[in-house]
Formats: C-alpha cells, structure tokens, sequence
C-alpha cells in the first residue's frame, strides 16, 4: 500500500492480488472453509482519496477505469463503507471522511480488490482520524470484514495464508514474478464458488515446505508445480469462460496458467516482463477478453 498525504487528505494506491496456490482443506462448522493459500501482491492498483470532514458523514464515489465493469454500489454494501463505519463505531471518532476510489481492479474476479480496498481504508483513516489503533487491533477488525484483508494490511508481497485466509505467514520470494492476467466478462462470486465446491472436486497441492523451497529457488519451473486451486472445478461448472480463459493462456508463451482464488480472472506465469507485455498484448488484440501484464511487488 502506498500512500500520499498532504494536510487532510489522503490518497492510497493498493494492489491487487493473484493465489499462486489454493488448497481447501475443508469446510467448518462456522459455514467458512479451512484452506492453504499461497497470495501474490501485484502492481495493478485500485487508487482511493481520503478528504478529512470534521463531521461524522462518511461519503463514497467511485470510477470505474475499466470497461465493461457493472458499478460498484457506493452504500454500506460497498466494503470501504463497511471498513469507515467499523473503526467510526469502535473508536466512537466524530470524525468522518469524504472517499473518492478509482478502480482499476477488476471486481467477481478473484484479485481480491474489495478486500484490499477495505484493509486500506483501515490504514488510511486510521492515520487521517489520527486513532492511533496498534496493528494488532487493525488485524482484529479486519479479520472482522472478511478473509482477505489481513494479507493486504501488511503489505505483505507473498505470503502464505491459512485459517479461512486470515492467518498470515509472508514468505520471501526470490525474483519478480511476471504475469498476464485475462478477465472474461462475466464475473464470479466469491460466495457461490465456494457453495458449490466439493472435496472430490479438490486437487493434489503442494505444502507449506514446498511452496517456501520454490519460491526461495526462483526457479520458475519449481515454482510452476506450486500451481494449483481448488476452486478452479467449481468455478468451471459455473461459468464456461474459465475453460476458455486457460485455454486462449495456454496458445501463448507462458510457463503455467492457473485461476486466481474464486475467479473469474485467471493468470498465465511469463519467463519476463517483456514477455508478459508481448502476450497481454496479443490477447487484447484478440477482442474477446481483457488482457494485463502485472509484476509481483506491492
Ligand atoms: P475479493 O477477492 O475482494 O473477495 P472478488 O473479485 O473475488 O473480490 P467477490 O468476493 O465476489 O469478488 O466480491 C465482489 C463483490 O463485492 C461485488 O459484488 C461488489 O459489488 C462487492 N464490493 C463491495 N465493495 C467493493 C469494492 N470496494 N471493490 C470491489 N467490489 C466490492
């Protein structure tokens, strides 16, 4: 996350993400599943500014940078709305703020976008409310508006994530990785992915140990075997364009192409940034889907 500040506003870049592996350990009783994911940050930021209001009124608009993407509601449904209204009823602050994002992250896709768009509102009001919560108390709060943002609150670059995603163990990785992402039209929810996943329906992944080995190695061959998700059957049966998408990545110069996290985008691992560009390309040229090169980092 990387911020700009200038008296009483705020704004804040936040990256996307891309789950390099995803294994579904189970589900619990508490209606959320156990799983083991290994999460990449990746430089395509959605960007948020934050105006000071010396009223409690919490205001969102937002733009959306990409085509064909439905708007985003701008209420309580919207989780930097749900992130504000969190920390304004837990710290009782009469502050509030007047939010503007531009999004670039494509939403029902996977990249973990909203996730990371609260955990940064978190961030930000925190420091422009000047609330001086402890990030142990941020972790808490997050962990309370859903499973991803935990990974995002630290800035983490990779990181395995365990417990319904919120236990976050960052690992090192040797080199940048580079990738295309394509992004079918239609979405996925997150939600109606995970009902409709079964334990059969799960592949062989790989473990902690070897997920830390390969990144470690930066050989892109070892970690191609890291490749894996357990959503991808499911996401399947939903929605044909998942086929498609792993399809049209691997007619392209890629090392592995894999889902990420619920979908529907999904990633092909390029040998470097000028072939992750040359490919993006040439499947944007194509018309039938959205194409970007991103890096890893944050
Ligand atoms: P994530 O990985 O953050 O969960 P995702 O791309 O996998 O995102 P979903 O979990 O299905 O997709 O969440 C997308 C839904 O969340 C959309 O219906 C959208 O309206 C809602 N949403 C709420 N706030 C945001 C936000 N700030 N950015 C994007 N989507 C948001």
């Amino acid at each position: 996350m990387r911020t700009r500040r200038d008296n009483s506003s705020l704004i804040v870049q936040v990256p996307a993400k891309i789950n390099l592996s995803l294994r579904i350990l189970g589900r619990r009783d508490d209606g959320f599943h156990d799983l083991e994911t290994l999460m990449v940050s990746v430089r395509m930021y959605d960007s948020i500014r934050f105006d000071l209001q010396e009223s409690p009124l919490v205001q969102l608009t937002s733009t959306s940078l990409l085509p064909n993407e439905k708007p985003l509601p701008n209420d309580d449904r919207n989780l930097i709305i749900q992130a504000a209204q969190l920390l304004q009823r837990t710290t009782e602050t009469r502050s509030g703020a007047i939010i503007h994002l531009n999004k670039r992250i494509p939403s029902e896709a996977g990249m973990g976008g909203g996730s990371s768009d609260a955990a940064a509102t978190l961030v930000a009001l925190n420091q422009l409310w000047e609330l001086n919560l402890s990030q142990e108390k941020l972790h808490q709060l997050a962990a309370s508006l859903g499973s991803d943002l935990n990974f995002f609150l630290d800035s983490n670059v990779a990181a395995i994530c365990t417990g319904r995603g919120e236990i976050v163990t960052p690992v090192r990785v040797k080199r940048p990785l580079h990738f295309v992402i394509v992004k079918p039209q239609s979405g996925l929810s997150t939600a109606d992915v995970f009902k409709h996943w079964t334990a059969h329906s799960s592949p062989e992944t790989p473990h902690h140990d070897e997920i830390v080995q390969a990144l470690e190695s930066g050989g892109l061959s070892q970690i191609s075997w890291l490749v894996t998700n357990s959503l991808q059957g499911s996401a399947r049966n939903l929605s044909r364009e998942i086929e498609k998408s792993l399809e049209l990545l691997d007619q392209h110069d890629i090392v592995v192409s894999g889902m990420t996290g619920s979908g529907s985008a999904c990633f092909g691992l390029c040998r470097s940034r000028k072939s992750a560009n040359r490919v993006a390309r040439k499947i944007q040229s194509l018309g039938v889907m959205e194409s970007w090169a991103v890096t890893s980092g944050v």
